[in-house]
């Protein structure tokens, strides 16, 4: 590696820092905003404290853009002076720092390539209900998760917003304005300066009609809440509209012993947008298999040593590779050869020479549902988190790399405190919810290298490579407090909950250990008392 491109690499790392440092400025300042203590010495050091820090990094890190916000907002900040209220004006003042914060946060996630840190505030979400509480509680939850909202009291100012600056996700009253039918007169207007339409979710009190909901639907209308809206639900849905989950490329492994044709192919997949892992041996199958994982396999179908067809059944003769789609390549239009070829495990046939259209086409509909099949194979319904099983299996993977590669690993198992209590009080599908909260609290808040599994009931288990235990404490401990604060809404009431966590780390035992490691640090943080992390190594009072 050169000296430039390592310290490039050491950029980035430590990119991290300043974008975490800029993200707890922005969460104290929501705090300050929230108003519930407005003046309050305590915040204002808080604030003044996380400015200062960010400044620190982003210059040690030679991040410009930060530096000079981090300047700005100090500035700023000398006009609330300690014991008083913060200003109209100063608070003015403050306000445009963090919007240009937030910006240059946010297009640092853009560019950066491997692992931007997830909890961001991201493009604004409208919220254009009739109610200014449920409005104020919706944008509450939101912010919590990282969301930046804003509410509209009237028609015409949601429209103006919007042709200055386009929302992720419009969240509209049906009768926003008053009038019957008002909020979805006022989307059709809207949806008409804007090329690709704006997600919208609607909500309506009363009128659940097909007529309404056709006409919605129509202006662009995503969801459809009839009756009480729970901001639980409406988080998770405006989840699924905000760009906070591109669509990852599909890993496709070509085995195929003609060099030119090889070549071909990358080229294809790569124009495409693919991750391609090209073997024009066919005998280094195995490896490639260990190494890439790929989700889609292509075969030629002749080639030295042996068919496309016996790669097919070896490949299939591993259970994880059961679901992988196959498809085979080669010159050959006898249709009776294509048959046998399918019924040895493979999936599609496609013909040399290849249109690379249709190539990129199979290659989309396959992973597509591939994915989508797998997804259900590993992943937990309720909360999407890798189920039980994959969870071991992905606990075993990073064994075995940590053990190559000489790095920390630790293992964190999580039970939500007195969650039969919950139950209890307010309900099954309110348990399920905050199952599900805690699920997108935590996969904000992790990086993407972790994994996050629902282990049972209430109990989730975390993987944290090349982490120690004392920083995967530290971290899920700040994720613990951060949960505790969070409210969860039930019918008029909110409540809090709270989990335990127990941490390990690898010292070179078998999966199983380690787990009962993690759980035995779990127990004891229960017994501490509970809402506590403890650490295996320190006992349940360090
Ligand atoms: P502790 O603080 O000791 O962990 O107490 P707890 O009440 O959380 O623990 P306990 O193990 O006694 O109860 C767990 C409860 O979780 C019992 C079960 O009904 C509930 N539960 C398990 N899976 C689900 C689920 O998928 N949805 C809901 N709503 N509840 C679940
Ligand atoms: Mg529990
Ligand atoms: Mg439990």
């Amino acid at each position: 590696m050169t000296d430039e491109s390592q310290r490039e690499k050491l950029k980035q790392h430590f990119a991290r820092r300043v974008t975490t440092q800029a993200r707890i400025v922005l969460e104290t300042w929501q705090k300050v905003r929230d108003g519930e203590t407005a003046g309050d010495a305590l915040l204002r050091s808080e604030l003044n404290d996380a400015v200062d820090k960010l400044i620190k990094y982003a210059h040690r890190f030679e991040m410009e853009k930060h530096a000079a916000v981090g300047d700005e907002l100090k500035t700023s900040l000398s006009g609330w002076q300690a014991g008083q209220q913060l200003s109209p004006d100063t608070q003015e003042k403050l306000q445009g720092a963090i919007d240009r914060l937030s910006q240059c946060t946010l297009r640092r996630t853009d560019q950066s390539q491997d692992e931007p840190p997830r909890t961001l505030l991201r493009t604004p979400i409208y919220i254009a209900l009739d109610s200014p509480e449920s409005s104020h509680r919706v944008i509450k939850q939101l912010e919590f998760f990282g969301f930046r909202a804003a509410a509209f009291d009237t028609p015409q100012a949601l429209i103006d917003e919007c042709s200055r600056h386009k929302p992720e996700t419009i969240v509209i009253d049906v009768n926003f304005g008053g009038s019957p039918q008002q909020g979805i007169e006022t989307i059709e207007a809207l949806q008409q300066h804007h090329e690709t339409p704006i997600p919208i979710i609607f909500v309506s009190e009363d009128d659940g009609s097909i007529g309404t909901r056709l006409r919605a639907s129509r202006s662009g209308g995503e969801e459809f809440f009839h009756r009480a809206v729970d901001p639980g639900q409406l988080i998770e849905k405006i989840e699924t509209y905000t760009h906070s989950n591109p669509i990852e490329p599909y890993r496709v492994l070509v085995v195929d012993d003609s060099r030119a044709q090889a070549k071909f192919m990358e080229n294809v997949l790569n124009r495409a947008g693919m991750k391609s892992r090209i073997i024009t041996d066919p005998m280094l199958v195995m490896d490639a298999l260990d190494e890439f994982s790929p989700e889609i396999i292509i075969l030629d179908m002749y080639m030295p040593g042996c068919t496309g067809m016996e790669i097919a059944r070896v490949i299939r003769q591993q259970d994880r590779l059961h679901s992988v789609p196959i498809i085979y390549l080669s010159a050959e239009d006898d249709v009776n050869k294509q048959l046998h070829a399918m019924s040895l495990g493979g999936d599609d046939f496609l013909t040399k020479p290849i249109d690379p259209k249709h190539l990129i086409a199979t290659i989309h509909n396959r992973g597509r549902r591939a994915r989508s099949l797998l997804a259900l194979m590993i992943r937990d319904s309720l909360t999407g988190l890798y189920n039980h099983t994959h969870t071991l299996h992905l606990l075993d993977v990073e064994i075995n790399k940590a053990r190559q590669s000489g790095q920390p690993l630790t293992f964190a198992m999580l039970d939500i405190d007195y969650f039969k209590k919950i139950n209890d009080s307010y309900g099954h599908p309110i348990g399920d919810r905050v199952l599900r909260s805690l699920s997108l609290f935590l996969k904000q808040r992790l990086r993407k290298t972790d994994h996050i599994g629902r282990y049972g009931g209430e109990e989730f288990a975390i993987i944290l490579p090349d982490t120690r235990e004392q920083d995967a404490r530290t971290v899920l401990n700040e994720i613990r407090e951060r949960f505790g604060e969070l409210l969860q809404p039930a019918g008029n009431e909110d409540f809090r909950v709270t989990f335990s966590c127990g941490v390990a780390d690898w010292t070179g035992e078998a999966s199983q250990q380690l787990c009962e490691k993690a759980d035995r640090a779990l127990y004891d943080a229960k017994r501490a008392g509970r809402n506590t992390v403890a650490a295996a190594s320190a006992g349940a009072d360090a």
